[in-house]
């Protein structure tokens, strides 16, 4: 049986709108608040938003994507099957097979006979910790370039007498949006880097997609050029591969020849180049909690390190567990196992990157200036646009008084991610060190939120861009010196 007439060219893909991929198997509700709860909680808690009891985020709480995931009901399920056993849990097998099929079996290829090349740890922090660590003990003036690091992968650097030195994309700071992938490391400094300082770096670091530098993704042809320039001084080339399966989605669409290459192809083609990751299942995982450092069996690191592998392994029995579970509980185990693999279905995949770029056109449809194009997790104002014509100087720190306000109005949660958490208070001189970035970060939350909520904060935003001029500016009452000052500072405002 046909349709009657022309009904049969009626279809969904002629309608403005997209259902979603998938539906509210269970859901929370909110406890509702005023504005005035909302303030009197803030300034209890000196106006860092990271200490805010997330129960009074009673609009929609973007301050990270990092396992804030809603889980699917595979993964609830799977959850249910870990069992918490000390040696070699069911899921130990089950994330071998799985990271195997992702990434590469030479990122996971266990034998008797040779040392581990595959750590779980509890978070991604943990696995940079465990390989700065090694790293850093082995010579002192170590340099790690990166497209960009990443807080804690700069703070656990630094911990270990490691330099951490950014190579941003000089497209990065371009308003244009005709570049897709801003994402890249500058290669042409990276070369000078290496003809000049080689003995001094142990690897070379490229974060995708490149969350400190605006969410953006990095090319295929870069992830190749900066691997085949490392090699060429024979350093070894490491991804944090958080983000992944967003980084293969935004290659599929606009790099030229991958437009019919599958997903899960394009992730093993990046990860081909490289000698070895860190991740955090938190992300591209669709879990909680977890992460890890793999490296390639027979690899470059795994050949210039050789010893580096077995103190890797007593640093996690030290810290973490036994390495068949790390620092994760085998209900974990499971659940992360089944998130990589959903991770890299397009129906996910593509509705998770399109969520985020209708948010930020509705970002800049109330006139905001954001950054384009869009990333893959988050929409950044550029908090440097934001206040152009405004009084506000960088040491007043507009970006942290716009959260605030964000917050104690409306009621939605985002982060500051600019001169003040990238910043340094030097205190010899007795001033302010700015970072070239300058962000308010809105991550979003995979599978959380539906269209209207991110309008809704789409419209709040709006409406303090508004009234920009009268923003107040913060003075920072604790912490202005400290590392990693983001996280712990107090704040108020000068009025
Ligand atoms: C979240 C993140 C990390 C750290 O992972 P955790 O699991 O939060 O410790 C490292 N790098 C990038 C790019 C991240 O987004």
């Amino acid at each position: 049986m046909g349709w009657p007439g022309q009904l049969h060219a009626l279809n969904e893909s002629q309608l403005p709108h997209r259902v979603r991929p998938y539906l509210n198997h269970a859901v929370s509700f909110k406890r509702p608040c005023s504005p005035q709860e909302r303030i009197a909680a803030l300034e209890s808690v000196g106006l860092n938003v990271f200490f805010y009891p997330a129960e009074l985020v009673s609009g929609c709480d973007l301050l990270s994507d990092s396992g804030t995931t809603a889980m699917t009901s595979a993964q609830w399920a799977a959850l249910h099957l870990g069992d918490e056993a000390y040696g070699s849990n069911r899921g130990y097998f089950v994330v071998q097979a799985q990271v195997r099929e992702t990434f590469g079996e030479e990122f996971f290829d266990q034998k008797p006979g040779q040392p581990a090349n595959a750590f779980l740890f509890h978070q991604g922090r943990a696995a940079e910790d465990a390989l700065f660590a090694q790293l850093g003990a082995s010579s002192p003036g170590l340099i790690v370039p990166s497209n960009g690091h990443f807080d804690t992968t700069q703070a656990n650097l630094e911990a270990h007498r490691i330099q951490p030195l950014n190579l941003f994309s000089p497209q990065l700071k371009e308003a244009s949006s005709a570049c897709h992938f801003k994402g890249d490391m500058d290669v042409h400094k990276l070369e000078n880097l290496l003809e000049k300082h080689h003995p001094k770096i142990p690897l070379v670091y490229l974060t995708i997609t490149n969350n400190t530098g605006g969410g953006q993704p990095v090319s295929m042809d870069n992830v190749s050029r900066v691997g085949a320039l490392a090699h060429q001084f024979e350093i070894p080339l490491f991804l944090d591969a958080c983000r992944f399966a967003e980084n293969a989605y935004f290659i599929q669409r606009h790099e030229p020849g991958f437009a019919k290459r599958a997903i899960p192809e394009i992730v093993r083609e990046m990860f081909s180049h490289a000698d070895g990751f860190t991740i955090s299942f938190k992300k591209d995982g669709l879990a909680n909690m977890g992460g890890g450092l793999f490296v390639r069996r027979d690899g470059l690191f795994a050949r210039k390190y050789p010893k580096l592998l077995d103190a890797l392994t007593d640093y996690q029995i030290r810290k973490e567990g036994h390495p068949t579970y790390g620092g994760m509980s085998g209900r974990d185990i499971l659940a992360l196992a089944q998130g990589l693999k959903t991770v890299t279905e397009e129906p996910y995949l593509s509705y998770r990157v399109e969520q985020v770029a209708s948010f930020g056109y509705a970002m800049a449809a109330q006139g905001l200036p954001v950054l384009t194009p869009f990333g893959g997790h988050a929409v950044y104002l550029d908090m440097n646009r934001f206040f152009a014509d405004s009084p506000l100087q960088p040491a007043d720190f507009g970006g942290v008084s716009f959260v605030a306000l964000l917050l104690g109005a409306f009621g939605h949660r985002a982060c500051e991610l600019g001169h003040f958490a990238f910043g340094k208070y030097d205190t010899h001189a007795g001033k302010d060190v700015f970072p070239e970035v300058n962000f308010v970060r809105f991550a979003v939350p995979r599978l959380r939120y539906e269209q209207q909520d991110l309008q809704a904060v789409a419209e709040a935003a709006g409406a303090l861009y508004q009234q920009r001029d009268r923003i107040p500016p913060v003075e920072v009452v604790w912490g202005r010196e400290l590392p990693l000052r983001h996280f712990k500072a107090r704040f108020r405002f000068r009025t």
